[in-house]
């Protein structure tokens, strides 16, 4: 089978869960792993033959797809701003808005570098699932110290993996951050925490839902912003004056999330749209 019709015969049999673009993106996703190819190429070469070993590889990866897998799950990799990631069951995928978090704090720190050459800013990530988040911004701020927490000890073991894989020297602390205590103090606190609340199920993707660890998705006790309160608590007596707390927010909580942050006493908090246009950040200072 030449590759385009490859591509075609996915399309039609991803017609129950995906669109014909979604269908089309994951083929090409599939294809340039296993045939090793950039994009720009597969689509160039529409009309090569897929020898055996590769057509086996692409069909069975269209089966597991079919059953709804997460094409991150089944290639056992995620892409987070412009490097790869191992992932699997144990933790988040990272998602598209994180990267625009991640962005946020790195320009906002970028500067702070020019200023003072040899300052060491220190971060602290709270809940890093594949360790995309510390990883990214200790691999694009070099001089900063980055710590990150998890509950999951299976989760830490993913991101420590991703940590050597891309080179970066971290610290990894397992702990829950609803009764985590430290003396440290940091210039910048992040979070992307759970915080899917039960109503909101009914928009997900079943291949969310099904594939990706609870834990990291929704709330607990249905209290939406039992995370947020308890890291607002915690960046109030471990931030350094002058210290940000950057947190992704669920877009439906963001009067809310403003409202807990102001009451704590947080200044200067600021809140961006993702690029659907969706209240997903939120920036505040002490
Ligand atoms: N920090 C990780 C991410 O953004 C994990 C988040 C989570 O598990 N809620 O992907």
């Amino acid at each position: 089978m030449k590759i385009g019709e490859l591509a075609a015969h996915y399309e039609l049999e991803l017609e129950p869960l995906y669109d014909s673009n979604e269908a089309k993106a994951l083929f090409s996703v599939a294809a340039e792993q296993v045939l090793a190819l950039s994009s720009a190429k597969l689509i160039m070469q529409k009309d090569i033959d897929i020898s055996f070993i590769n057509m086996q590889k692409l069909l069975s990866i269209l089966n597991d797809l079919q059953i709804g897998k997460p094409i991150q799950h089944i290639l056992e990799e995620a892409h987070f701003y412009g490097a790869v990631f191992k992932v699997n069951e144990q933790v988040l995928i990272p998602r598209p808005e994180t990267e625009e978090l991640v962005d946020w704090i790195i320009s906002d720190n970028s500067s702070r570098f020019l200023v003072n050459t040899n300052y060491k800013i220190s971060i602290l990530d709270i809940g890093t699932g594949s360790g995309c988040i510390p990883i990214t911004l200790k691999k694009h701020l070099l001089k900063a110290e980055v710590s990150t927490l998890d509950v999951s000890a299976n989760a830490i073991a993913v991101a420590k993996e991703n940590a050597e894989r891309i080179n970066v020297k971290i610290k990894f602390i397992e702990a829950d951050i609803l009764t985590f205590k430290s003396e440290e103090k940091f210039d910048v606190i992040v979070s992307n925490p759970p915080y899917i609340r039960d109503l909101e199920k009914s928009d997900m993707h079943n291949n969310v839902l099904v594939y990706e660890p609870h834990l990291a998705l929704f709330v607990r006790d249905e209290n939406p912003l039992i995370f947020y309160k308890a890291i607002a608590d915690f960046a109030r007596t471990n931030l350094k004056p002058n210290g940000q707390l950057y947190f992704e927010i669920n877009e439906y909580l963001s009067k809310e999330m403003i409202e807990m942050l102001v009451s704590k006493g947080f200044i200067d908090i600021k809140l961006r749209k993702d690029m659907q246009g969706k209240d997903r950040m939120v920036r505040a200072g002490i």
